[in-house]
């Protein structure tokens, strides 16, 4: 049995791994679908799917989730939200669950026939990718919201110069 989780895990934070594995309790692998995977070098969207999928894979690994337990699918925005089930399906393995707090992806895929799960929100005043962000630009603590290897990544990347070089204004 599979289960899908959407998010734009800008970055991926302490609330998707609770949540991903809170879901593997349920169902026997987790299709991670990194949504709007054509944007980055955004102040929203700063980290490209690419950077994301290294983020999630490092952390899941950290986290002493097996490789075979999830996928992860970069998954692009489609212009019409009424193909945009379809678009998902086309791009993932089969799976019968969908879990979701995004009330249009929630109705998008009632719609299409599929169950929907409404996972509880972990510390969500705090784990939230807007939060994160947020610190990231004030330089206050961000780092104990997001596993450590996606504190390494976004080292790596060079991240928080790419975030308050976007924020500055054109003079
Ligand atoms: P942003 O603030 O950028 O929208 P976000 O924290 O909402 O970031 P998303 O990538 O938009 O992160 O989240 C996608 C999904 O991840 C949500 O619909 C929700 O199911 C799950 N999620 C996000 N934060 C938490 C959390 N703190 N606890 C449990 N699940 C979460
Ligand atoms: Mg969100």
């Amino acid at each position: 049995m599979r289960g899908l989780l959407v998010g734009r895990m800008q970055p991926v934070h302490n609330g998707h791994l609770q949540v991903i594995k809170s879901i593997l309790k349920e169902v026997d692998e987790v299709i991670i679908g990194i949504g709007s995977a054509q944007l980055s070098h955004t102040l929203k969207d700063p980290f490209t799917a690419g950077e994301r999928v290294m983020m999630l894979t490092k952390a899941l690994s950290e986290n002493g989730i097996h490789a075979s337990k999830y996928y992860i699918i970069p998954i692009q925005d489609v212009a019409c939200n009424s193909t945009w089930v379809a678009h998902v399906k086309m791009l993932t393995p089969p799976f019968k669950y969908i879990y979701s707090g995004n009330p249009l992806v929630q109705r998008l895929f009632i719609e299409a026939g599929n169950k929907v799960t409404e996972p509880p929100l972990f510390n969500r005043e705090t784990y939230s990718g807007t939060e994160v962000r947020r610190r990231i630009l004030l330089d206050e603590d961000w780092e104990s919201l997001v596993p450590k290897s996606v504190v390494n990544v976004i080292g790596e990347i060079d991240g928080i110069s790419r975030m308050k070089h976007l924020s500055k204004k054109e003079a």
